[in-house]
């Protein structure tokens, strides 16, 4: 389901964050308390944060625990700040997915990551070749689309952490998948309830790729929104984020 309206101005957009981790994640910063977070929100004028920890295969998160513990701090806290206690969920293979669907419909925000090819964890596709994973990243999303457990897709087509390719072999993953390809996928998720992500980290690692999947999002009308992959607090609400947005997508 959507949790955001649909915007294409940035400056809404980056009114939003829609991807952090807190401490519940190894990876972020020992800074990133639920409370330390809000309170950083507040201070920087975000009118949604939305906390997404990891909650990969074979993972030692418990995930609905950590939801539990942190509404029932949340219960505790005043805030103007809409705090969503989601999680970055995995779509790890076509149809194969890391929590139970209850987990994934308890939580306020079900953001999926399809794309955590450098965890042993995760499926590979047959075809290692950039065109290879570009078809297996859009079996996945198809087949998540088949049921109705995202609301978000975190960090889409993001190359970034495809360790195994250097960095024109990362770039030949985006320019593998075809504009029909893209504005298939687009739609599909539309029509499932599910928004996509502008990852900064991506947005502005592949500003090429990211005009295009805006600018094709935009024309099928699809729900966007922003995420920072925050593992810092200077990473929650980074300061001239809107104008680069603006800069790099318009
Ligand atoms: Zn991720
Ligand atoms: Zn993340």
């Amino acid at each position: 389901m959507f949790v955001l309206e649909r915007t294409y101005e940035p400056a809404e957009l980056a009114r939003h964050n829609m991807h952090t981790h807190s401490v519940f994640s190894l990876c972020a910063k020992r800074e990133m308390t639920l409370e330390a977070m809000i309170r950083r929100a507040e201070e920087e004028g975000l009118r949604t944060l939305a906390v997404t920890d990891h909650s990969d295969p074979g993972d030692e998160i418990d995930t609905y625990a950590n939801f539990l513990t942190y509404k029932e701090r949340l219960r505790r806290m005043e805030t103007p700040v809409r705090v969503l206690i989601g999680a970055e969920l995995s779509a790890w293979g076509v149809g194969k997915f890391g929590e139970p669907y209850e987990v994934d419909k308890a939580l306020d925000f079900a953001s999926y990551s399809h794309i955590h090819y450098h965890l042993d964890s995760w499926e590979q596709p047959e075809d290692r070749s950039p065109r290879g994973y570009a078809r297996h990243e859009l079996a996945v999303l198809n087949a998540l689309f088949e049921t109705d457990r995202a609301d978000n897709i975190a960090h889409p087509f993001s190359p970034t952490k495809m360790h195994f390719f250097n960095e024109e072999e990362k770039a030949a993953t985006l320019a593998a998948i075809t504009d029909n390809e893209l504005g298939d996928i687009l739609e599909k998720g539309e029509r499932a309830g599910c928004s996509w992500e502008l990852h900064t980290p991506t947005v502005f690692r592949f500003p090429a790729f990211a005009r295009r999947f805006f600018w094709l999002g935009r024309e099928i009308g699809v729900h966007f929104c922003v995420g920072t992959d925050a593992h810092t607090l200077a990473a929650l609400a980074p300061q001239g984020l809107a104008g680069r947005l603006r800069e790099t997508l318009l």
